[in-house]
């Protein structure tokens, strides 16, 4: 499998945030979103080839039994539930980190992590907007995945203006337990992390969803590897 790459850190995000994890960072993603904070896994041959058994040998270093499996998009990866059972049968708590774009049934994971991409996230050049919003949103695999696995939905949020396309999206979906919605800041930065914390955290008053945390850059800046 192509690796982009493999660190130990705290959980940063979702309602694991502060637990130690060890994560996987799979390359690949076609979604090219306006604000992604990890280019370098776009491309499907960044990072270096690692048999499952590799990746398994070096998740052991860790004294750690969970593990992110992140990318990058890892769903549209064909050798992802191989590397999620290999895992498993070495004890470890699976969160698998997705846009929700591809669909694989009878995975092992403990916790399907799904961040729809809204509107927010289109980039602005023409040639990658139209692939982006080609894929960005598929709604009957949202809701494959919400029927099929334990699940958390967080929404990146970049102005107050995102809440009607988030409470759409969720009625689109249906059958979302709302107490399983997380509201997310868009922020690269710690600075813009606080700035936006206020708005995110008044329209989670407003609409009963948690507020997600992002403890990466919260704490280290949105450093590489942390
Ligand atoms: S889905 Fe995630 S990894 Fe892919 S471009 Fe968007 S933010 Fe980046």
């Amino acid at each position: 499998m192509r690796i982009s790459e493999i660190f130990y850190s705290l959980q940063g995000e979702g309602f694991f945030a502060g637990v130690p994890s060890v994560f996987l960072r799979l390359a690949g993603c076609p979604l090219r979103c306006r604000w992604c904070d990890t280019k370098y896994a776009w491309d499907q041959a960044a990072g270096t080839t690692y048999s499952i058994a590799k990746i398994v040998e070096i998740v052991q270093k860790w004294p750690c039994k969970f593990v992110v499996i992140t990318g990058g998009e890892p769903m549209i990866n064909s050798d992802l539930p191989k590397l999620v059972q290999a895992l498993k049968a070495n004890g470890k708590h699976i969160t698998i980190e997705t846009a929700g774009i591809a669909y694989m049934p009878d995975m092992l994971c403990d916790l399907m992590s799904m961040s729809p991409k809204l509107s927010n996230s289109t980039p602005s050049d023409a040639e990658l907007t139209a692939v982006h919003e080609d894929s960005r949103l598929d709604v009957a695999v949202l809701r494959e995945l919400i029927d099929n696995y334990k699940y958390q939905l967080k929404f990146v949020v970049d102005s107050q203006s995102d809440l009607y396309e988030i409470q759409q999206t969720i009625e689109e979906i249906g059958n979302v337990d709302s107490s399983k919605v997380m509201l997310m800041p868009q922020a690269a930065t710690r600075d813009e992390f606080l700035a936006k914390s206020p708005m995110v955290a008044d329209m989670c008053k407003q609409t009963g969803f948690a507020f997600c945390q992002r403890l990466q850059v919260l704490l280290w800046n949105n450093v590489r590897g942390t």
